[in-house]
């Protein structure tokens, strides 16, 4: 099965309304798909994280004139060359991002080629449907604390109306006394039951952090993502040692080097690859592996159409319980806001989700057939 040809899909649509995180304002939703096809006629399809633009320019003009011609069946031998002959410009960022599509589409054309869904190519499957969490309460365009408060408590609500048994709130995008108004009235509204984590994307240091997670632990937040950045491994360090409440992080990080101090000084307790940056399904399968054998759960980050769910679905369907037992820490996998069209409106059949669980795709591959009319209509052309 020889590689023919790679080709680049920059999608985009607009928000209807512009959202932040804590670094951060959004207004359009846009990724790069990555179609690799072969010469018995099959596709396999990747994305890559970040801004199409920059990581299209590294997958035509480093990584495809490589490629074509390549046995596709090859991942793990093609994954290394092109880390390899990219490593004086890259080894982490947009460059791995790129990889991370191309990795993404050979494992899928693996799997069409011997008809099997991408989870039993990486090692089997440990759970058929997995609970989700919702990640959303991200800033809106509002002035007012008290009207932002109540759009975001409505959307918390509606998130457990629909079954969601844990919630993701935004911090660090306005003052902590704003913030913390903002997760008493969530947790408040959606009661002691429900789950709540909470998501820096690194806006603080370490001690800022640390007399904050102080008071989520109050709350009985389940765990506190990216306190600190990830340059930041000290800082790590000692926000864990400090806290009682679980640390999240490792979305930042690129390839299995990029995450190895983070998990080899257990600086977080769970280690989020993001399967569309970290290096692609080789990558976050070897990150897995990392944060398993030094004890630590890996609950794989998810904020890509419906070609990035799929993948980070089939990983955390092969995870192994850590540890193992009759009654184990679940896997729970992210889903992001209420709506996304390019992870809900591209598929044919998108990835459905009932009764708090989303179903692994059993399918060959990555279990997901695009619809070429809507790759059409968010296509930038
Ligand atoms: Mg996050």
């Amino acid at each position: 099965m020889k590689i023919t040809d790679v080709l680049t899909h920059h999608l985009s649509y607009d928000y209807t309304e512009p959202w932040a995180y804590s670094q951060a304002w959004y207004t359009k939703r846009q990724t790069l798909l990555v179609e690799v096809r072969t010469s018995d006629g099959l596709t396999g399809w990747g994305e890559a994280f970040g801004p199409p633009e920059v990581t299209r320019a590294a997958v035509q003009s480093v990584f495809r004139p490589c490629l074509i011609g390549a046995e596709a069946e090859q991942i793990e031998p093609l994954w290394e060359r092109l880390y390899a002959m990219s490593r004086a410009y890259g080894q982490k960022g947009a460059v791995i991002a790129a990889l991370s599509a191309v990795d993404i589409a050979l494992w899928d054309l693996l799997g069409k080629r011997t008809g099997l869904p991408v989870h039993v190519l990486l090692g089997g499957c440990f759970r058929e449907s997995i609970p989700v969490y919702a990640t959303g309460m991200y800033y809106r365009p509002v002035p007012e604390l008290p009207r932002l408060i109540e759009l975001l408590v409505e959307e918390a609500q509606t998130f457990v109306s629909r079954g969601f048994s844990a919630v993701k709130m935004k911090i660090g995008g306005r003052p902590w006394n704003e913030d913390r108004e903002i997760l008493r009235a969530i947790r408040a509204a959606v009661g002691a039951e429900v789950g709540l984590m909470v998501d820096a994307n690194c806006a603080y240091d370490a001690r800022t952090a640390i007399r904050i997670g102080r008071e989520l632990e109050a709350h009985n937040v389940l765990w506190f993502e990216e306190p600190v950045p990830p340059e930041d491994l000290e800082g790590y360090l000692e926000v864990k040692r400090a806290l009682d409440l679980a640390i999240a992080g490792g979305e930042l990080e690129f390839t299995r080097y990029g995450l190895r101090e983070l998990i080899a000084r257990r600086a977080v307790d769970i280690v989020q690859p993001e399967l569309t940056a970290v290096g692609g399904l080789t990558a976050g399968k070897q990150v897995a592996v990392l944060a398993t054998t030094f004890g630590l759960r890996c609950l794989p980050h998810m904020f890509g159409s419906v070609v990035a769910q799929a993948a980070a679905l089939h990983l955390a369907a092969a995870l192994p319980e850590i540890p193992f037992s009759l009654r184990p820490s679940e896997v729970i996998f992210e889903v992001v806001r209420l709506e996304d069209r390019l992870r809900d409106d591209l598929a044919i059949e998108p990835i459905p989700i009932e009764g708090g669980r989303i179903r692994v795709p059993k399918a060959p591959g990555l279990g997901v057939t695009l619809d070429p009319k809507k790759l059409d209509r968010y296509r930038v052309s």
